[in-house]
């Protein structure tokens, strides 16, 4: 028996872990770099991991950190989007919000593969199971993130993750709500001899560190640029160059694209272009999260024959017959020139973006924390109205013909259930109530406005 822990001295851990303590900070920032305790971060069993997420509680963590990232690149004389990187964060709420009704479901095959056909089970508080446990999860999170790029069906859920055309650390959060449907069997051969609660931590560890290397500011890590996933090696990643294509598949250890043939190191000489091949020319969350299934389709059902048909789904996003399994990628530049998609927005549109996108954020963490104690259709509308803001939101800076006709509609529904809203907010119901009567206000206007610019154009 190793040295760890009882299961009530990790929870009297967690404990002392609530409080803003230097300790508690250095903890958080610490395991977002997989730097921990692992005696501290292994438990009994699936009951014993904490209610709230590793992800839920670094939340806070993540917009200090992307807040600091936008004043050290404003200082240096760069302009990041504001409509980018709110999108960025609200595609991460619309994961971490439908999240929670997939999650159990999903994880539920592995559970029963581990609780029936166990080969060998390591011990839960062994130092050796949670070092083979991070490398498993690390290996597993490989083969998935190739897979999402070299398989079409695969690749509509995680084109999401690169649809940003800026990258910094917000990009992290722009996650795809479908792409667990994918994954989830990746990871079942660890089954036979991982204990489960030691998967779902490690999973989680896994994404937490790959926050930082999303961003420009860090130009490389020296010789840890050989073994770790690092800034450098994500950027070429995200790159719409050819050299960047289906490279740098790495969670943590960027040793399997070097191990398995996929790996490059970022150019000097070429600057990153980044974002999709094709890029999509609109911010609407939904519509990002959703239309590439449609493309797929569109192409399968160009096929003529059924293997063809059947190919459109499996082989990979840029694969047509007569080319290879991955496609010819000799048609993409090497340095690709376009135009950022950056529709005209006004700064008063960004002030009520702004407000309504805070409400969602205080919003949205309150119901992850307490979805638990929530009927399971309140959770549900609430859900749905959060999504429903974003995507309004996205709308917006879209300036699509019916962007206010329903964001108009959202605050009159907002308004006539305030007493259902305020029990998700810090405001007090008054506060609400004068926010969404001055946006209702506004929406009608810029409603207003629209038409008659419209009736002019007509005439
Ligand atoms: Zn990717
Ligand atoms: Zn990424």
């Amino acid at each position: 028996m190793s040295g760890f822990h009882t299961l009530e001295s990790n929870s009297s851990v967690h404990a002392n872990e609530t409080g803003l303590t230097a300790t508690h900070v250095l903890k958080i920032m610490g395991r977002m770099l997989y730097i921990m305790d692992p005696k501290e971060n292994a438990f009994k069993d699936m009951d014993s991991i904490p209610e709230q997420t590793y992800i839920q509680q670094t939340l806070p963590y993540f917009f200090t950190m992307i807040i600091l990232e936008w004043i050290v690149l404003i200082l240096k004389g760069k302009t990041p989007r504001l409509s980018d990187g709110m999108m960025n964060v609200a595609h991460g709420l619309i994961m971490s919000l439908t999240d929670v009704f997939t999650s159990g479901f999903l994880f539920g095959v592995y559970l029963f593969i581990h609780r029936n056909f166990c080969i060998y089970e390591l011990p839960w508080d062994s130092t050796f199971t949670w070092i083979v446990a991070a490398i498993g999860v690390d290996f597993g999170y490989y083969w998935v993130h190739r897979a999402a790029h070299e398989i079409n069906l695969l690749w509509a859920a995680h084109q999401v993750h690169h649809s940003s055309e800026d990258y910094n650390l917000s990009t992290a959060l722009r996650q795809s709500v479908f792409q667990a449907f994918g994954s989830w069997p990746f990871y079942l051969p660890l089954a036979f001899f991982i204990p489960p609660q030691h998967v779902v931590v490690h999973h989680e560890f896994n994404l937490l560190y790959q926050f930082w290397i999303h961003t420009e500011v860090v130009k490389n890590i020296g010789f840890l640029e050989n073994i770790l996933n690092t800034a450098s090696h994500h950027r070429v990643h995200h790159g719409a160059n050819r050299y960047c294509l289906d490279k740098n598949y790495a969670g943590v250890l960027i040793i399997w694209d070097r191990m398995f043939g996929t790996f490059e190191w970022e150019r000097s000489d070429i600057k990153i272009v980044y974002g999709l091949v094709d890029q999509p020319q609109f911010f609407n969350p939904i519509s990002h999260q959703l239309f590439y299934y449609g493309k797929v389709l569109e192409k399968a059902r160009s096929m003529d024959n059924w293997m063809d048909f059947f190919f459109a789904f499996v082989k990979g996003p840029g694969w047509f017959p007569g080319t290879e399994r991955l496609g010819d990628i000799t048609f993409v530049p090497e340095e690709p020139v376009r135009d950022v998609y950056a529709p005209k927005i006004s700064p008063l549109l960004h002030v009520y973006t702004v407000l309504h996108f805070i409400i969602s954020i205080i919003a949205a963490d309150l119901v992850v924390r307490t979805l638990q104690d929530m009927e399971q259709w309140t959770s549900l509308l609430v859900i749905l109205y959060i999504i429903g803001t974003l995507t309004s939101l996205g709308v917006l800076y879209d300036g699509t013909r019916w962007a206010w006709i329903a964001e108009l509609s959202r605050c009159m529904v907002s308004l006539v259930y305030l007493d259902v809203l305020a029990q998700f907010m810090i405001f007090p119901p008054h506060t609400l109530q004068l926010a969404f009567t001055g946006s209702a206000i506004v929406a009608s206007a810029c409603l207003a406005s629209d038409l008659m610019g419209k009736k002019e154009k007509a005439e």
